[in-house]
């Protein structure tokens, strides 16, 4: 097989995409492992035929499963302190790799190459640092009366990590840092959308010194690959950022072995602007919320405005967006991207037509962008009815909806109306009233004066239906771990030379 589009190239399971080799089979047990199904990934930004990748099925995931048990005792035993040393080299080769990872995930899902390279990709390297250094910290001793309880964090065993495509490097390496330095070995399913640098992300784990079998990558379709390894009886831990559809289907199978999950799912969250807000830097952070082209779990898209600043806001964002840059996102002036699969940009074009169809009425954009067939126009709808599809669905393009409030109650009222809960963001300068209103919010992570600041060690997470339990510093320990405590009666133990076994 050898095939060449524009300057990608395909050659026997490797493909060269804007000039960065990278594998397109599974990685299990330390080597490269073909299938004879493989399934076609195009480029976003031209259409262009990227790979044929590997489709993993039940026994992909069976001989993934079988590696990472048998890598578990040992990695297990090397403790968070033996494992520190090779995680701090995996993030070191990540941060020494960033303009090849950036490059292969522009192409391969339409992301702003300049973010990737300075924000994303970077910010992925320290997820896998992070993680390596808290679990040297986690640990306590808690006394009673009787007895002293020895907190220990012990590894749970294999964990079956599934990113969506939105943001796969970035995401893929919020779980596999943690579960890594917990003592954990993985297996993990990459996006079938934008599946390639997973691949670069298993390579530099080899270089890092990752014993063979400790991470292994099952690439494949959803509902093969990834039904496979949910379903597998010797998974112990299921951690899943994807839609919420999904996390449905995934929770049933997770039901029959009792394993359990960590969802990461989606949203409609909130923006909220209080009257006494600044609002050139509200603007700003409502035309943020388009960033990759609105493909982001976290995006406030339904702007809830105080009626007394609503047209002098309005206008300050119409201004913003109408010096936003649509098209190739390897192009630095460009601000919004392509949609990522022809399927994925019919299903926005159907939102919006059926909410004008419903009456909502179309303030800019509205439709596909000249830039060309993934592109899509940055859109406001206003006169969106709250038992509306709009108001109520997650449509994962650049289209918010904007709504005017009378106070900060009924701008509560209107942002906690949802069956979603994962972030909002308020605007406001008095700080009773705002700590009122960020108080009241359901939502997993509430920015105030500020969108999308992640610190790692805080915990991050949706309520409702945007997700189950939360991750970040501790609680992703919390959740990778097998949590045990020791108890023991005070004074009944004593000490010998021979320590250990
Ligand atoms: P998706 O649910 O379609 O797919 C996510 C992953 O699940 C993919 O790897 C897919 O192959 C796999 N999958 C699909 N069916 C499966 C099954 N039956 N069993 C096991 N795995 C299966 O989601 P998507 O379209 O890739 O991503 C977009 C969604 O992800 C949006 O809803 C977005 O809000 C959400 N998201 C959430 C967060 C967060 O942190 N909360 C972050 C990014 C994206």
């Amino acid at each position: 097989m050898h095939t060449t589009m524009s300057n990608n190239t395909i050659t026997d399971h490797v493909s060269t995409v804007d000039g960065v080799e990278v594998h397109t089979d599974h990685w299990i047990n330390g080597r490269w492992v073909a299938s004879a199904d493989r399934f076609e990934d195009r480029s976003p930004i031209d259409g262009s035929h990227l790979a044929d990748v590997a489709a993993g099925g039940g026994s992909e995931v069976d001989a993934a499963v079988a590696a990472a048990r048998a890598a578990f005792p040992a990695w297990a035993a090397l403790g968070p302190a033996g494992r520190a040393p090779i995680l701090r080299r995996f993030a070191e080769l990540i941060n020494e790799h960033v303009d090849d990872i950036a490059t292969v995930e522009s192409v391969d899902n339409g992301s702003l190459l300049t973010g990737l390279k300075h924000a994303v990709v970077p910010r992925a390297a320290l997820n896998v640092s992070f993680f390596a250094e808290h679990a040297l910290t986690l640990g306590e001793t808690i006394e009673s009366p009787q007895v002293s309880n020895r907190v220990r964090f012990d590894p749970s065993g294999v964990a079956a990590l599934i990113t969506p495509w939105n943001a796969p490097f970035m995401l893929t390496t919020w779980k596999v840092g943690p579960a890594l330095a917990a003592g954990n070995t993985i297996v993990v399913k990459p996006p079938e959308w934008a599946p390639l640098t997973a691949a670069l992300l298993a390579q530099l784990s080899a270089q890092a010194g990752l014993p063979d079998g400790v991470l292994n990558l099952v690439q494949g379709i959803g509902s093969a690959a990834g039904a496979a390894l949910v379903a597998h009886e010797d998974v112990d831990r299921i951690s899943f950022t994807g839609s919420t559809p999904t996390a449905r289907s995934i929770g049933r199978a997770a039901a029959e072995t009792l394993t359990p999950v960590s969802f990461e799912l989606g949203g409609k969250s909130p923006f909220v602007v209080l009257a006494d807000a600044d609002l050139d830097a509200a603007a700003q952070t409502i035309v943020a919320q388009y960033m990759n082209a609105g493909q982001v779990c976290l995006s406030g898209t339904r702007i809830i405005v105080d009626a007394s600043i609503a047209d002098e806001l309005l206008d300050k964002v119409r201004t913003h967006t109408a010096a936003l840059i649509v098209g190739d996102p390897r192009q630095p002036a460009t601000r919004i991207g392509p949609l990522i699969h022809p399927t994925h940009a019919a299903r926005v074009d159907g939102f919006v037509e059926r909410a004008r169809a419903a009456g909502a009425r179309v303030l800019w954009g509205g439709g596909r962008h000249d830039a060309g067939e993934l592109y899509y126009q940055p859109t406001m709808f206003d006169h969106v009815a709250h038992d509306s599809e709009l108001f109520r669905s997650e449509v994962f393009g650049p289209v918010l909806s904007w709504h005017t409030v009378a106070d900060a109650d009924e701008a509560i009222a209107v942002a906690n109306d949802q069956d979603y809960g994962l972030a909002a963001t308020l605007f406001g300068r008095d700080a009773t009233r705002t700590t009122y209103v960020a108080d009241r919010l359901v939502a997993g992570t509430v920015w105030v004066n500020c969108y999308y600041v992640r610190e790692l060690a805080a915990p991050f997470g949706g309520s409702r239906n945007s997700g189950i339990g939360r991750e970040g510093g501790t609680w992703s320990f919390d959740f990778f771990c097998d949590v045990k405590n020791v108890a023991t009666r005070h004074d009944s133990l004593t000490t010998s030379p021979h320590a250990g076994n």
